[in-house]
């Protein structure tokens, strides 16, 4: 029997965010023969977006267009959503671990009495006839669960951003057919988002970053963020933070990587002036290449670092910057 797998893209501002083109590369790897991999967009102006789309494997893309789905409203999405997902009756859904990913999924779960397994870091897709098993980090990233979904039931997956490669750009075939989904708002939404504020870490996205500099209370001030910066500008990197640096009102705690705060999946994150807490390490420990700079040479950082430097980083980091720059 044919099933459909459905794939929740993210935008924004029209624009494709990468972890959508990780989450359909996900839906292609774990599709049986006959499967149907179908993407749903939510937002306003969606038909760039759409054609976009539709360079990609897949078979079908619904698009929820609508001014009042500007901004993602937990309650608005979920309304615009619901009579697709009851429609499509799929036996996966598939989203990015993101702040947007994590809200809507158990919503999703629970709308189609489905198994929810989130955080996903890899998928073995097991020889023919097998069901696919998901790889998810547990106590903070101290160990890996592997999860085997069960064959009866929909499932609800997230992905962590920056695990898997995306999807690439079909190479032949037709193009993904282009379904546009009636919405109209309901009398009963409580709430309405008229406008979103977004602090960021400069010009990258800290979640989609390839490259991460991170502070923490090593930093010693506001100020002290200033060489990072200059580096992450040189290098095209993001800029986070340890929940120690926010804490002391160093920087804003939209930077925060760790349990409480931002994960994150770089090629390289480089750790300046952070300790190396547990509770830091949940949100980075996956990153490619890990290098810290700590002038404490016992720092637990340098346990899961791949290249340590033993300095002040008030030293280390504009040097390395000035090196960068020759490049
Ligand atoms: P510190 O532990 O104070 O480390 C500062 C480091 O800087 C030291 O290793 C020091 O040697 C080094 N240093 C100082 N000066 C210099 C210099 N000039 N050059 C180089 N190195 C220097 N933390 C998070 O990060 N993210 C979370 O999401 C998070 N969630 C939490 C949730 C809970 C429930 C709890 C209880 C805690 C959480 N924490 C989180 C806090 C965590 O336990 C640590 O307190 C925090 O990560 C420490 O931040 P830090 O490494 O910046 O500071």
């Amino acid at each position: 029997m044919s099933r459909t797998i459905v794939v929740i893209a993210e935008q924004r501002g029209g624009q494709l965010r990468q972890v959508t083109l990780e989450t359909l590369r996900a839906a292609q790897w774990i599709r049986s023969e006959g499967d149907a991999v179908s993407v749903v967009a939510i937002g306003s102006n969606l038909t760039k977006l759409g054609n976009a789309l539709a360079t990609y494997d897949c078979d079908r893309i619904y698009l929820i267009d609508h001014a009042d789905l500007e901004h993602y409203n937990p309650e608005a999405y979920y309304q615009a959503l619901s009579p697709l997902l009851g429609e499509l009756s799929p036996c996966a859904v598939l989203l990015g671990h993101t702040s947007i990913g994590r809200d809507l999924a158990p919503m999703i779960a629970a709308r189609l009495q489905a198994g929810q397994i989130s955080d996903v870091i890899a998928i073995d897709r097991g020889d023919d006839g097998m069901l696919p098993r998901f790889v998810r980090p547990i106590y903070a990233g101290k160990a890996f669960e592997t999860i085997e979904a069960a064959s009866d039931g929909p499932l609800v997956v997230t992905l962590r951003p920056n695990n898997v490669q995306p999807a690439a750009p079909r190479e032949e075939g037709p193009a993904a057919q282009i379904v546009s989904v009636p919405y109209t708002p309901s009398a009963s939404l409580r709430t309405m988002v008229r406008d979103v504020v977004r602090k960021t870490s400069g010009k990258v996205d800290l979640t989609e970053a390839k490259i991460v500099v991170s502070g923490g209370r090593g930093v010693k001030s506001a100020e002290g963020f200033r060489p990072l910066e200059e580096l992450a500008d040189v290098i095209g990197a993001a800029v986070g933070a340890s929940r120690g640096a926010c804490d002391a009102g160093y920087c804003d705690y939209a930077l925060q990587i760790g349990q409480t705060g931002k994960v994150v999946t770089p090629e390289v994150y480089i750790a300046c002036g952070i300790s190396g807490a547990i509770q830091h390490l949940a949100g980075m420990s996956q990153s490619r290449i890990i290098i810290a700079i700590n002038k404490d040479p016992d720092a637990p950082i340098f346990q899961i670092a791949d290249y340590g430097i033993v300095g002040d980083l008030f030293e280390v980091v504009p040097l390395l910057t000035a090196e960068f720059k020759k490049a």
